[in-house]
């Protein structure tokens, strides 16, 4: 065992322990969680693992997982049970024996004294740990964390499966021991949101190259309101992570800059806002069949004078209406959006008047339904979009 501290904790695992997640009666939010924060602390996490609850298995994972990664953080396991065997996977894959610890001993013991209970045997295990190991206290249960000091100043985290007793020992005991310790490095992460074009188109415009090299990373993502393209870079030599993914950002804007409505995770709501307050405008919406989705969108917004939502029986001369909502309301702009079912897709029109004129935008939505409502509510904002940045 190595107490070097030296070595900042740069690269992660995560394991999820639990036949009940590897037979899918458990959904793993765990380690999601868990990748969510150390990627955000700039560690590159390189694997989700989950295992079922077999010695054999979840000793393997925890040693191949040490061998690639600075920092081994699993779940679940840690309960009194015979089948609860994080404990022996991870003493295991060190070489060391688990001993019962007198301190965490009576500690437990207090536990169950204060319930009025006698503690099981079974629950002594609990109280187990290994030369390498530290307890970390559970104010939430009576499974105790490990902190493991493993070999080359890696470390292993055995957190307790339940999220309300994972989730408060993770923030407010491991991270900040973590970050203490040395935990991640420099990155920096720019995403942008597009729109008027697929995942697809996008990915052929930056080419596979780009697509595929590490640092930058570049990325694309086909949501429901965007595709996103997100770069993130670490710093490399004598380059800054901010220079690298300038780089990669240039060459992104030159493919598909035009495309770029918003940064980061910016909403429709708020890229409309800022196009409307560049002018001082109002806007007000009438919908037709789409069940609202748009209003829905944007939200009650101070800019948003009016929102008039419709059943399809009503639709009439779109322009008109688009017109009449905005004289009604008083406002800069009025909008409005109606659609109609095209085979399995979507058809939706959108009408936009200000005091310059009107116009009228048709375009097709994938798929028809809900789907297609959503989609019209997208359409629509994003041809708002559009509209405020001419002339
Ligand atoms: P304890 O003994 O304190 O209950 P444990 O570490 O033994 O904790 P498990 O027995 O593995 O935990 O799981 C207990 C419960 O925690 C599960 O029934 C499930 O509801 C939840 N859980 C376990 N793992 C996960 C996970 N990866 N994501 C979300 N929930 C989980």
């Amino acid at each position: 065992m190595s107490s070097d501290h030296s070595r900042r904790l740069l690269t992660a695992e995560l394991l999820s322990v639990g036949s009940e997640i590897t037979a899918g009666e458990t959904r793993d939010t765990n380690a999601g969680d868990l990748a969510r924060d150390l990627t955000r602390l700039g560690v590159r996490v390189g694997r989700l693992t989950a295992v079922p609850d077999r010695l054999d298995v979840a000793r393997d994972a925890f040693s191949d997982a040490l061998q690639r990664s600075d920092l081994v953080i699993s779940t679940g396991g840690l309960g009194p049970t015979p089948d609860d065997l994080t404990r022996e996977a991870i003493a295991a894959a060190l070489g060391e024996t688990p001993m019962v610890d007198q301190e965490l001993e009576a500690w437990l013991r207090e536990l169950w004294r204060r319930r009025g209970m006698a503690m099981p045997d079974m629950n002594l295990t609990q109280a187990w740990l290994i030369p390498s190991a530290r307890a970390i206290g559970n104010p939430n249960g009576t499974a105790p964390g490990w902190w493991v000091n493993a070999a080359d100043a890696r470390v292993v985290v055995a957190l307790p499966g339940p999220p309300r007793e994972m989730r408060p020992m993770w923030r407010e005991d491991v991270l900040p021991r973590l970050q203490a310790r040395g935990l991640g490095e420099e990155q920096e992460i720019r995403t942008y949101r597009l729109t008027g074009i697929g995942e697809s188109a996008v990915a052929d415009l930056l080419g596979e190259a780009l697509l595929r090299q590490q640092n930058p990373e570049v990325a694309t993502y086909a949501r429901a309101e965007a595709v996103d393209v997100r770069i993130s870079a670490f710093a490399e030599g004598d380059r800054s992570a901010a220079e690298l993914a300038e780089e990669a950002e240039r060459v992104v804007l030159a493919h598909v800059g035009k495309h770029v409505w918003a940064r980061d995770d910016e909403s429709w709501a708020s890229a409309i806002a800022r196009r409307l307050s560049e002018r001082g405008w109002t806007l007000a919406t009438a919908e037709i069949g789409t069940g609202g989705t748009l209003l829905a969108l944007l939200g009650f917004q101070p800019w948003l004078a009016r929102s008039v939502v419709a059943p399809a029986h009503t639709a009439g001369d779109l322009e008109a209406m688009a017109g009449h909502v905005r004289s009604a309301a008083g406002a800069d702009v009025g909008l409005a959006v109606t659609l109609r079912p095209e085979g399995s897709d979507t058809t939706v029109l959108i009408a936009i008047d200000t005091d310059t004129g009107t116009k009228t935008e048709r375009r097709l939505a994938f798929l028809g339904g809900e789907q297609g409502r959503l989609r019209a509510a997208l359409l629509a904002a994003a041809v708002l979009w559009e509209a405020l940045g001419e002339g």
